[in-house]
């Protein structure tokens, strides 16, 4: 199945949020925070997920209580990660998460250390529901960075990890549906004698296409930054597809010094200009983790309108410093990005900068 590419007529590059761009919202419940200033400063220890749903604040709540009471950051994104990855109902990462062309569940994620500045990733696992924490024992127990497919479950089983089943019933479903209805040039689906005519078809909902990943940034009491991406790619996927969840440099990095960023959306956008390298490298010439995130949106723009003024890229990137600063920018949905912080000033859910093009 061809996605289309979102047409746009207008080829300004402009931020497009609510008054500055850097308002922050809340769901009923929880508390409601206004952010006033650029550069969201929190300070602290601090977690953040691109995540916005209930599984996040779930997810930040549980980080949360390791920071506050000292822990470090690296266990509290494992902690916070793995609350998201085993979630039955998120089809874009873990278990449930949506399969490839084959049906089948495979998944992409990786782990950076900003105190050791070690790193560590799976690609293509299947049959793990936390692959986070293989992750981490490929950073802690190997002098690898990222071990792919057969290799990464071996490895993953030999630390006990159980191999199950990913698919949901949900998750199973939209496979089945896909591969019936995504071409009408194959033999999947009721025979052509019993197919209603034209205009007749039951009124199904769209099939789900989608990617869908998180990325978890956290600062501790240590000021040590740790960062996960976790994912199951791209929905339908070509099957052995690697997106950028598990390229370090791509769909997450961390950095002592300066910070960290994490991707999500079209991962080949996100490898060709090694997104969130490029963040934190944007924020080392002192740009803050909003601005760096826009910086990105608007480098992969300027790269695509060269060749093609009507590509929307779909990305969205989060970042946050050392000083537990945060931002947060997309393009491509016609959703405000958010992403849900907890620090000592309670858990909220804040926006970031929608980008379009305008003119
Ligand atoms: N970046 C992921 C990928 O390309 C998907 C996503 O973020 O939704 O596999």
């Amino acid at each position: 199945m061809k996605r289309k590419n979102s047409q746009i007529n207008r080829r300004n590059f402009v931020r497009h949020s609510v008054g500055a761009g850097v308002g922050a919202w809340a769901l009923d419940r929880l508390p409601k925070t206004e952010m006033s200033s650029q550069s969201r400063s929190a300070g602290g220890p601090i977690i953040m997920t691109s995540h916005s749903n209930d599984t996040a604040s779930d997810a930040m709540g549980q980080g949360w209580s390791i920071l506050a009471g000292g822990g470090s950051s690296l266990d509290a994104v494992e902690r916070s990660a793995n609350v998201i990855e085993v979630d039955p109902n998120d089809s874009g990462v873990g278990n449930g998460g949506l399969p490839n062309e084959n049906g089948v569940i495979q998944l992409d994620s990786s782990i950076m250390d900003g105190k050791t500045y070690n790193a560590g990733a799976v690609a293509a696992i299947e049959n793990i529901k936390t692959p986070c924490s293989v992750a981490r024992l490929v950073m802690e127990r190997t002098d690898h960075v990222i071990l792919v497919g057969q290799g990464a479950l071996d490895f993953a089983i030999s630390y006990g990890f159980e191999e199950v089943d990913l698919h949901t019933e949900r998750s199973r479903n939209a496979y089945l549906r896909w591969r019936e209805e995504h071409s009408d040039r194959d033999d999947y689906g009721p025979p052509d004698h019993l197919t209603a005519p034209d205009g007749e078809e039951e009124d199904y909902d769209d099939i789900p296409f989608h990617y869908g990943t998180t990325n978890v940034l956290a600062v501790d009491s240590h000021g040590d930054i740790s960062g996960i991406t976790t994912t199951s790619g791209l929905s339908w996927k070509i099957n052995g597809r690697i997106g950028d969840s598990p390229i370090i440099g791509a769909g997450l990095y961390v950095d002592n010094d300066i910070g960290a960023a994490g991707a999500t959306g079209r991962g080949e956008d996100v490898i060709k200009c090694c997104g969130s390298f490029y963040i934190v490298m944007r924020m080392s010439q002192g740009r803050s983790p909003q601005q760096a995130c826009e910086d990105a949106i608007e480098f992969i723009v300027h790269k695509y309108r060269n060749v093609n003024p009507n590509f929307f890229p779909s990305e969205k990137f989060v970042a946050i410093n050392k000083d537990g600063e945060m931002g947060c920018a997309s393009m491509g949905s016609n959703r405000i990005p958010s992403m849900t912080v907890r620090n000592s000033d309670g858990l909220r859910i804040e926006e970031g900068v929608r980008t379009q093009y305008t003119g």
